[in-house]
């Protein structure tokens, strides 16, 4: 008995690894933005932005803000969007 299945499978194979060159991010907040006066809050939307880089994975949430509010977008991540076209 043979085994072409093994042939086919290597054939079906396809390198699937996009990188994302896309610094572009979903918007995301850190929890310490609480800590701060309401008027400094702020959610970052761009990867390339510093001040989001800092904010620790376990710090982060999804969204401009914990639910009823809206932080305003971070300056750094609205020079990084405005010097990529966006
Ligand atoms: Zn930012």
């Amino acid at each position: 008995m043979q085994c072409y299945d093994l042939a086919s499978r290597s054939n079906h194979r396809q390198p699937d690894r996009r990188k994302s060159t896309m610094p572009y991010t979903s918007e995301f907040y850190s929890v310490n933005e609480a800590k701060k006066p309401a008027a400094n809050r702020v959610h970052h939307n761009n990867s390339a932005c510093a001040p989001g880089r800092d904010i620790p994975q376990d710090e982060r949430r999804p969204g401009k803000g914990p639910s009823g509010e809206t932080y305003r977008l971070c300056e750094d991540c609205e020079k990084k969007n405005k010097e990529e076209g966006r």
